[in-house]
């Protein structure tokens, strides 16, 4: 079993009475890159905060490597932070930054200088030691930030939304980048977004937060397929939640009314005859046919057996290597279907009003 190098045991944190953090417990292992996913104000940073030491848990404990942090101050942990602003000392070159802790920890200047040079190679700025702050990109800025961070070699890194000022291409490639870093130093890294497909790229487990409570743990993979409630279900991409009613049981199976239609169902759940269901279905997992087309073709009939909703088309979204439906069922239910662009074709297969069936 991995080394847990974090166990949060239980811990709060209210400021003048609201809750940020509420009996909040979590192990991370040795080398894990784990990022906390939650809405704006569901206590992401907070969470930092106290595991960097910048506050003081109201109850509950945080060992780091079995050793008890309360009253420990932030320069006496194991933790160093990346702050979404940087945080760089901009009267200070490249090189000063990153050699500032060591500094301030009184390393022989000899080896700063080994370290440092280390530091800004492994985030590949080697050549811009001299250069200040203000002289660098938004990327390059961040990379400082990083070098300053791995250059005393924590247990543990923590990344509050360290790329929510780059632009879209750069924070894919940043996202690349730290994930390999962390990789080649095998540092535990704490992450955290709102963004799922950042969380998703990065993350070995996922904690899916809201109101300072955990939702649900697990790999990326756990989270988007196997979603422990509504909440996360609705926070990590597009689903739709179909209405059901449980008639009965087929094997490993289930036969159910969803939206008033008989369906063969299946589910990792247990459910008895009577149970009222929500059928939740990404984008993608839909099939659907225009409605003349399988009732000509017996094979695509037969596919289609299984459930069979009817629907129509209201819009449709191109978005590159695939397609958006909106459809409404028949009974007044709003659907999303993702659909994939055949290339050749050309036109959308799909239009606003055609009549669809839409299995799963
Ligand atoms: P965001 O993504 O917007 O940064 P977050 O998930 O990181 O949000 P936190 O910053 O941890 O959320 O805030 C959690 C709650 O605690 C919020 O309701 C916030 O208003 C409150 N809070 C955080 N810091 C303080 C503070 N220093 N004083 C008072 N309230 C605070």
């Amino acid at each position: 079993m991995a080394n847990k190098v974090i166990k949060i045991s239980d811990i709060s944190k209210s400021y003048d009475g609201d809750i940020a953090v509420k009996k909040l417990s979590l192990s991370v292992d040795d080398g894990e890159f784990l990022t906390l996913l939650g809405p704006s104000g569901c206590g992401k940073t907070t969470m930092l905060r106290l595991l960097g030491g910048f506050e003081e848990c109201d109850g509950g404990e945080i060992f780091l490597d079995g050793k008890p942090m309360t009253g420990i101050e932030p320069e006496n942990r194991p933790v160093n932070t990346v702050f979404q602003s940087y945080a760089l000392f901009p009267h200070m070159s490249v090189y000063d930054n990153v050699a500032f802790g060591l500094k301030i920890a009184g390393i022989p200047a000899s080896e700063i200088a080994g370290e440092v040079k280390k530091a800004l190679k492994l985030v590949r700025l080697d050549e811009m030691g001299q250069r200040m702050p203000g002289e660098l990109s938004g990327g390059q800025q961040q990379r400082v930030a990083i070098a300053r961070a791995i250059v005393n070699k924590p247990r543990v890194l923590l990344l509050d939304e360290p790329m929510s000022a780059l632009d879209y291409r750069l924070r894919k490639e940043m996202q690349k980048e730290l994930k390999e870093l962390q990789r080649t130093l095998g540092i535990t890294f704490i992450l955290v977004t709102h963004d799922q497909e950042e969380a998703f790229t990065m993350s070995d487990r996922v904690v899916v937060m809201n109101k300072g409570c955990i939702e649900q743990i697990g790999t990326p993979r756990e989270i988007y397929e196997d979603p422990s409630n509504l909440y996360v279900a609705r926070f990590v991409g597009e689903i739709n939640i179909l209405d059901g009613i449980i008639t009965g049981k087929n094997g490993c199976s289930f036969n159910a009314e969803v939206e008033g239609v008989p369906v063969s169902v299946k589910s990792k759940r247990d459910f008895s005859e009577g149970d009222k269901v929500h059928v939740l279905l990404r984008p993608e997992d839909f099939r659907v046919e225009v409605m003349h087309e399988v009732k000509d073709d017996p094979e695509l009939a037969e596919k289609f057996a299984k459930a069979l909703l009817k629907g129509t088309v209201e819009h449709t979204y191109y978005k590159g290597a695939t397609y958006d439906l909106d459809i409404t069922l028949d009974d007044g239910k709003k659907i999303l279907v993702s659909e994939f662009f055949d290339e050749d074709a050309e036109t959308l297969y799909f239009h606003a009003g055609d009549r669809v069936a839409v299995g799963w």
